[in-house]
């Protein structure tokens, strides 16, 4: 990349000017002026050159700028670029049959969204109608979306200044051997212990009045806790037992990021909704979607779903879906994702854990892996408080910026960094990135006692 700090002091200008950023004061930021990316790397005005182990937010799957994807974007573009939602169009058709035919059971109608807040909000008034139940139940240590169901459904601290007592929402704790609510020393106790604790809370919020249970197959934001085995299928059990709909959330876990097309492939459990966005087409184009099982298909087949979007499966979304979902197939991205997570980024994982004090737990699969990060790893207290800023956020802080001064832009939420890079990133790539984060996390290891 050539550097043109000029153009880049222009660009920071107006930003600073006129562009209001999510989650934030806007005065305490800092955005970096990005101006290129492509493959798993981006760059600065500056020309300094940075390895996105964060896939953005964790959605470009391909990497950026496929060259595939950008040409069938370009081209949808000539021929159709929009036309309204009501209309049978054949980048529509083709997306959502691409997609039905990789989710799993009988999850085989798709209804588009522009994200995947929007598709959670859908999920949750298909199961309240498909039920007639007002209540949801969803877990602590989750993230759904930034509008206000979502937000709501959100089990992370975004969800505080908008929680509301009309919401309709309880949290529950889903499982979580290393910080385990339940006293569990091992995972089969922590399984049985999270499912009896679900099975109380129904039994005390009354089953009758429960729509849905929402859940990331793998919570993603939260810290990528894969769920210890026969969980999930023991909430399939629970939500049949008392006809509750059980909506799988898989914007972030979804399309390769596990090694799967689907993180539900990984238990073999098939929900009744599922949610999708990010990596359904990398992200190249706003798009989510919810996949919808036939016994909910049929409470609309003949009564209106009361609900829409002017931009549900917009064409050019759709033609980047179809080309992606095509370039993943042809390029094995997903077995690739599979296979450099077990060859390469778990023993990486586990042999940095060996060295650097900091490291309290590696956990994760394919493409999509965290490290929790302690000040001491016996009473695994985490290297920042909860919801930490400001000073009390310090270590993390410096962690991130050691990072990106080796040229590594890594995805840090509270006291974890986690490694999802993009799913068809190279060994060598991978290497790379392992190594400033080998570097990075002296840093870290600072600051524990
Ligand atoms: N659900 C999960 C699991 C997510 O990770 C996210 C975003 O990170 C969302 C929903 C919200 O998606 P969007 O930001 O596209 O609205």
């Amino acid at each position: 990349p050539q550097p043109h700090p000029e153009a880049g002091a222009a660009v920071k200008a107006a930003d600073r000017a006129h562009v209001f950023h999510s989650w934030s004061a806007q005065e305490l930021i800092d955005p970096l002026a990005v101006a290129g990316a492509e493959g798993s790397y981006f760059w600065d005005y500056d020309g300094r050159r940075y390895l996105d182990f964060s896939s953005g937010l964790v959605y470009t799957n391909i990497g950026y700028q496929h060259p595939k994807v950008v040409a069938a974007i370009q081209e949808q573009a000539a021929h159709l670029t929009t036309f309204a939602p009501a209309f049978a169009i054949e980048a529509r058709s083709e997306a959502a049959r691409l997609i039905a035919e990789r989710t799993p059971g009988d999850l085989d109608k798709i209804f588009f969204t522009n994200g995947g807040a929007d598709a959670v909000e859908h999920a949750v008034r298909m199961a309240r109608l498909h039920t007639g139940r007002p209540k949801v139940l969803s877990a602590y240590r989750s993230y759904h979306g930034g509008t206000q169901q979502a937000v709501n459904v959100t089990g992370d601290p975004r969800r505080w200044a908008s929680d509301t007592g009309a919401a309709g929402v309880v949290h529950f704790w889903a499982p979580f051997l290393y910080r385990s609510r339940f006293y569990a020393e091992t995972e089969e106790q922590e399984c049985a212990r999270a499912l009896e604790h679900l099975e109380t809370t129904i039994a005390f919020e009354g089953p009758g009045t429960i729509a849905a249970i929402v859940l990331e197959t793998i919570p993603g934001t939260a810290g990528i806790m894969v769920p210890p085995p026969g969980y999930l299928a023991g909430v399939r059990e629970i939500c049949d037992q008392h006809g509750i709909v059980f909506v799988l959330d898989e914007v972030m876990a979804g399309f390769g990021r596990t090694g799967e097309w689907f993180a539900a492939d990984l238990s073999g459990v098939v929900p009744d909704l599922m949610t999708f966005a990010k990596g359904v087409n990398s992200g190249y184009v706003p798009l989510g979607g919810v996949a919808i099982s036939g016994a909910i298909a049929e409470t609309f087949a003949r009564r209106p779903y009361p609900g829409g979007l002017t931009y549900s499966g917009h064409p050019l979304a759709c033609a980047a879906a179809v080309a992606t979902l095509r370039v993943m197939a042809e390029e094995g991205v997903v077995d690739h994702a599979r296979r450099l997570g077990e060859d390469v980024v778990a023993p990486a994982l586990h042999e940095l854990a060996e060295r650097h004090p900091s490291i309290g737990e590696v956990r994760g699969v394919g493409m999509f892996w965290a490290l929790e990060l302690v000040r001491n790893r016996e009473t695994r207290e985490p290297l920042v408080p909860y919801n930490a800023t400001g000073e009390a956020n310090a270590p993390m802080a410096a962690f991130g910026a050691a990072a990106k001064k080796h040229g590594l832009w890594p995805f840090i939420n509270m006291n974890r960094t986690h490694v999802v890079p993009p799913c068809n990133v190279s060994e060598a790539e991978l290497k790379e990135g392992l190594a400033a984060l080998d570097a990075a996390l002296l840093v870290a290891d600072e600051y524990t006692v």
